[in-house]
């Protein structure tokens, strides 16, 4: 038998028949091998200019946003001109309230341009599929994108860009969202004044007017309108979700759905972790003598579905090494802007409730203007080694070099995200150092379950009785177990409060069972 590196070696004792036949094995393998890296190649081509595609149409989704609450104003406008001019003379303000609505519309339109123009995209946006023609598109994953009812009723958290990154844009994110230098210079260069963009904004017939300090469109070329593409209206419902996340996650407005939801999981980290500010003595061994140096090396926690990234945040505050994770551009290209550019509180204003006018209990309460955000997040106090990861899950975390890392996994309304929530929680096992823990809040209002039309798209619904099952079979033991009281992304003012009763939990993995 002829062994591998013998094929590919002959020696000249062989006969000179046996070495043309071994030559012509040897090119037919290298070529085989040539067939097989242009396949991945390809395929890797491929991937990336979905990637591109998926993410030019959130920059669309997130550049229709004035047009399609234009489009609504329109609609409510119409209806008022239906009155009679009894009943109109009856709701005299109405006209009023439409201006107001458009100069709001504009505002946010206007905060969302400059988030976008200091987005930095981590692939080539101009890529495109022709000479893709061949390939099973339908089945793609960045071209999942399916509604998400999940939290509130008005509300689908931008869930379903599959945005299944490569390494590239992985350590994008990763070194892009770290702590970045807190006197760093402002992509826009705002004047002082001119920051809290309520006086900043301008209503061209409800148009906002690209009056953007200092930045050039030049490297942005994808923000051209000219290039951008009508989206469906639904990938604008998730623009107008994100700006219900950023009451969520940077605005005093959402402290006490931040108090009900983050709290909990951080009042039990800081009291399993009673040490972690606590100096080590490690030795630093040379040449020639054995040095003893203090060092704290902060316990790890990670946060899969980051959302806006506060949760990771405020974990890294509290002196662990913090680690968000999210898979969806929407809240990465708005984390990022929030984390890494905004200079000081309260620097920007919105007005996430204007898009619907139910269960209103007064115009003012309606059109109120929060301000983002509430802390600055560079002088927040965080610890070193904060950064956000993009990527899936499960896609990034079963890589290898991540068994046993981490000290903590913190899930907040995440694993209902899941197609197969097994899958996840064998992540977080695989991922948790021996008597790690994972502490969950959420409740388990599964992503995929009511997918219609996506007959391949699979999604496991287990009861909380089950996920306990299955997390002790890899190896969890519940610590400590309650249910909490909590809303999503709901405006505290409304007359309409979904709650949920989220399971919370700790769990330990057990430590493994040495002979
Ligand atoms: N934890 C945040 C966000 C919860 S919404 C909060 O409590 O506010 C769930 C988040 O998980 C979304 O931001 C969604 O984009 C993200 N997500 C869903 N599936 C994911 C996956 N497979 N990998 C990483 N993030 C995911």
């Amino acid at each position: 038998m002829i062994s591998s590196s013998e094929m590919t070696e002959p020696t000249t004792a062989q006969a000179p028949e046996t070495v043309t036949a071994v030559a012509t094995e040897t090119e037919m393998s290298r070529e085989r091998d040539g067939e097989e890296e242009e396949k991945i190649r390809r395929q890797k081509k491929l991937e990336e200019a979905l990637e591109a595609k998926s993410l030019r149409r959130i920059i669309s989704a997130y550049l229709n946003y004035p047009e399609a609450a234009e489009e609504d104003l329109k609609k409510w406008e119409r209806s008022y001109r239906k009155l009679s001019p009894a009943h109109k003379a009856l709701v005299p303000h109405y006209a009023l309230k439409f201006e107001r609505l458009k100069r709001c519309i504009s505002t946010n339109s206007y905060f969302i341009f400059n988030m976008l123009q200091a987005f930095e995209p981590p692939i080539d946006l101009s890529q495109d599929l022709d000479g893709y023609e061949d390939s099973n598109l339908d089945c793609a994953p960045h071209e999942k994108y399916v509604l998400d009812e999940r939290h509130d009723s008005s509300c689908q958290p931008a869930l379903t860009n599959n945005c299944a990154h490569e390494e590239e844009s992985k350590s994008m994110h990763d070194s892009e969202l770290q702590k970045k230098d807190t006197n760093g210079p402002s992509p826009n260069n705002y004047s002082e004044d001119a920051r809290n963009n309520d006086e900043r904004y301008d209503c061209d017939g409800g148009h906002l007017i690209h009056d953007h300090g200092n930045a050039s469109l030049s490297s942005h070329d994808w923000l051209d309108p000219s290039l951008q593409t009508h989206v469906p209206l639904v990938d604008v419902d998730k623009v107008r979700c994100i700006i219900r996340n950023l009451v969520r996650d940077w605005a005093a407005e959402g402290q006490r759905e931040r108090d009900q939801c983050y709290k909990p999981i951080l009042d039990e980290l800081d009291s399993l972790f009673p040490d972690r500010q606590k100096q080590r003595y490690v030795s630093l061994s040379s040449a020639y003598r054995v040095n003893y140096m203090i060092c704290s090396t902060p316990p790890s926690c990670l946060v899969p579905g980051a959302g806006l990234g506060r949760l990771a945040l405020e974990i890294s505050c509290l002196g662990f090494i913090s680690q968000g994770n999210e898979f969806s551009y929407y809240m990465m290209i708005c984390s990022s802007f929030i984390l890494n550019y905004a200079q000081v509180p309260n620097e920007w204003t919105i007005y996430p409730w204007i898009h619907s006018n139910c269960n209103s209990l007064s115009d003012n309460d309606q059109l109120r203007p929060v301000s983002i955000p509430d802390i600055h997040p560079a002088s927040a106090g965080i610890t070193e080694g904060f950064s956000m990861c993009g990527g899936d899950f499960v896609e990034v975390y079963n890589e290898s070099c991540q068994a046993g890392m981490w000290d903590a996994v913190v899930t907040c309304f995440f694993i209902d995200t899941a197609h197969n929530i097994i899958e996840y929680i064998e992540t977080i096992s695989k991922i948790l150092k021996d008597g790690g823990v994972w502490i969950n809040l959420g409740p388990l209002l599964y992503h995929f379950a009511d997918t219609y039309g996506h007959d391949n798209e699979m999604s496991i619904e287990l009861s909380l009785e089950d996920v306990k099952r299955v997390a002790s079979q890899y190896g969890f033991e519940i610590e400590k177990e309650r249910t909490i009281e909590t809303t999503y992304t709901t405006n505290p003012r409304s007359m309409m409060q979904n709650r949920y009763y989220t399971a919370f939990w700790t769990m330990r993995k057990k430590c493994a069972i040495t002979t």
